[in-house]
C-alpha cells in the first residue's frame, strides 16, 4: 500500500511507558517494583465470588446490561451513596467500564472537543496526555511543586493557587486531578480541593477526578471526594477501579460515577465501542462491594486491611531506600513511592540510551545491570516539565514481603559494591 496507513491521531502517542518497561522487566527477569499491580492474590472473598459467578449458570457467560451489570451498578450506587451522602441512581449516575482506563477514555471522548483546553496536574497518570491528544484537545499543564528543598513527604508538594488560576481560559473545558496521586502519593486536602472546585465553578469547567487509590491512605490522611464539595456533583466525573480496590488488576472492571446528564454522553461513546465489561468479573466486584458495605469501617473490611498491610510495606521500602542513600518522598496514599536518585552517580556505559533523560537511563541500567525494575518519574510529566523531575524514580510497594526483600538485597549489594570501589 503506498498511501499513508495510519490516522493522524496515532502520531505522537506511540510510546508507552508500561509497554516498554514491563517488557524490559520481563526480558531481564528483574525483581519487579515497576508496574503497579499486586504480586499477591486478591482476597479470598472476591476470588470465591468470581468462581461462584463463573459457576452461576448460563447468564453469567452471556452479555449483560450495556452500561453495567444490574447487580454491580446497584452495589456501587448503594455503597457510594453512603460514602458521599449523595443519592446515586444506579441506572442514571453510574457507568461500568473496562477498567479505569476506559472510564478516562470515555470521559475525554464524550466531553472534550477539538481545541478545548484540559488542565492536567503534574505528575499525572501518563494516559491522560495521549487521551486528550487523540480527541484534538490541548493539554495545559500545572505542576505540583515541593514547598521545601529536599522534601520528605508528598504533603509538601502543592499547587500554587495563582499558577493554577492563570491556566484557566475561556477555552478550558476540564481539569484532571488524581487523588491519591500516582506516582507521588499525594492525598489532596479539603482546602486544596476547595481551591480547585472554586475555579471550576467560577469558570464553568468539568472536573475529572481519578480516585482509583481511594482506599489507600496512611497516617490518618483522609481521602476526600471533590464531587462531595458544594456545587461539584453536577460537574465532576469520579473514576474508580475494581482492579485497585480488590487487588485484581487483571479483571479490568472500572466505573464512573457522575450526574446522569454527564454520564449519558459517556454512555454514547461506551455503547459504540466495547458495549459492556465482562459479566462474571462485574458480578464478582458487585459481591465484593456488598460484603464491604456490610463490614464498612470494621477491622474485617478489606478497605481497612489492605492499607494496614501496605502501611507496613511502605515503611519497609522507605527504610531500605534510605539505607542505600536514596531519599524517598513518603507517600500519604496510593501504592507508589518516588525517590531522589541524584545523590548516586552511576556510569551508565550504555550508548543505546545516551539521548534519554537521566531517570530513563537510570531505570534501564538498574533493570539490566542489577535486576531491579522501577519506573522513571519524568514519564508522568509533560516534555516541558519532565527535565525538572528526572532525578526521581518510582518504586511500587504493593508487593509480597519476599519481593521487597529481594529488592532490598539487590540495592544493598549495589551500595556495598560502591563503597568497596
Ligand atoms: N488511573 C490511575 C491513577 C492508575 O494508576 C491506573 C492504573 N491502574 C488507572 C487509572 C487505570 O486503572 P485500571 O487498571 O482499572 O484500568
Ligand atoms: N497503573 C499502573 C501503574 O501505574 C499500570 C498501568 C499499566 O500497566 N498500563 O503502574
Amino acid at each position: 500500500m503506498s498511501r499513508r496507513i495510519h490516522a493522524r491521531r496515532t502520531e505522537g502517542v506511540d510510546k508507552n511507558v508500561w509497554v516498554e518497561f514491563t517488557q524490559l522487566a520481563a526480558d531481564y527477569k528483574a525483581v519487579n517494583l515497576g508496574q503497579g499491580f499486586p504480586d499477591f492474590s486478591p482476597p479470598k472473598f472476591v476470588q470465591e465470588a468470581f468462581c461462584d459467578a463463573v459457576n452461576g449458570g448460563p447468564q453469567m457467560h452471556q452479555y449483560t446490561r450495556a452500561f453495567g451489570h444490574p447487580r454491580l451498578v446497584q452495589s456501587l450506587a448503594t455503597f457510594f451513596s453512603r460514602v458521599t451522602g449523595h443519592e446515586i441512581d444506579p441506572l442514571e449516575d453510574v457507568l461500568v467500564t473496562v477498567g479505569a482506563y476506559q472510564a478516562l477514555f470515555c470521559a475525554f471522548q464524550a466531553l472534550i472537543d477539538e481545541g478545548d483546553e484540559v488542565i492536567i496536574v503534574e505528575p499525572f497518570f501518563d494516559c491522560y496526555q495521549p487521551m486528550v491528544k487523540m480527541v484534538g484537545g490541548k493539554e495545559v499543564y500545572v505542576p505540583l511543586r515541593p514547598k521545601v528543598e529536599g522534601s520528605l513527604s508528598s504533603a509538601d508538594w502543592t499547587l500554587s493557587a495563582e499558577e493554577l488560576a492563570s491556566k484557566f481560559t475561556p477555552r478550558t473545558k476540564a481539569i484532571v486531578i488524581n487523588t491519591p496521586n500516582n506516582p507521588l502519593g499525594k492525598v489532596y486536602k479539603t482546602e486544596e480541593l476547595q481551591m480547585i472546585a472554586d475555579l471550576c465553578i467560577k469558570h464553568d469547567v468539568l472536573c475529572i477526578s481519578d480516585e482509583v487509590y481511594e482506599w489507600l491512605t496512611y497516617d490518618g490522611n483522609k481521602h476526600v471526594k471533590i464531587a462531595s464539595l458544594p456545587g461539584m456533583w453536577e460537574r465532576t466525573i469520579t473514576i474508580g477501579s475494581g482492579g485497585k480496590t480488590f487487588s485484581a488488576t487483571g479483571w479490568k472492571v472500572g466505573w464512573v460515577i457522575s450526574s446522569g446528564h454527564i454520564i449519558k454522553h459517556m454512555k454514547t461513546i461506551f455503547q459504540n465501542c466495547v458495549y459492556h465489561c465482562p459479566t462474571a468479573a462485574q458480578e464478582a466486584v458487585a459481591r465484593g462491594f456488598e460484603r464491604e458495605y456490610e463490614l464498612f469501617g470494621s477491622p474485617e473490611s478489606y478497605f481497612q486491611q489492605l492499607p494496614a498491610m501496605l502501611h507496613h510495606r511502605r515503611g519497609k521500602l522507605a527504610s531500605c531506600l534510605q539505607s542505600v542513600g536514596l531519599q524517598p518522598i513518603m507517600p500519604e496514599g496510593g501504592y507508589f513511592m518516588i525517590a531522589d536518585i541524584s545523590s548516586v552517580k552511576v556510569d551508565f556505559n550504555d550508548d543505546s540510551t545516551k539521548d534519554e533523560s537521566y531517570d530513563y537511563r537510570f531505570v534501564k541500567w538498574l533493570t539490566k545491570e542489577k535486576g531491579l525494575a522501577t519506573i522513571p518519574v519524568s514519564a508522568f510529566y509533560s516534555p516541558e516539565h519532565g527535565k525538572e523531575f528526572d532525578k526521581y524514580v518510582r518504586f511500587c510497594f504493593v508487593k509480597e514481603e519476599a519481593t521487597l526483600d529481594a529488592a532490598e538485597q539487590i540495592l544493598r549489594k549495589w551500595s556495598q559494591g560502591k563503597l568497596n570501589v
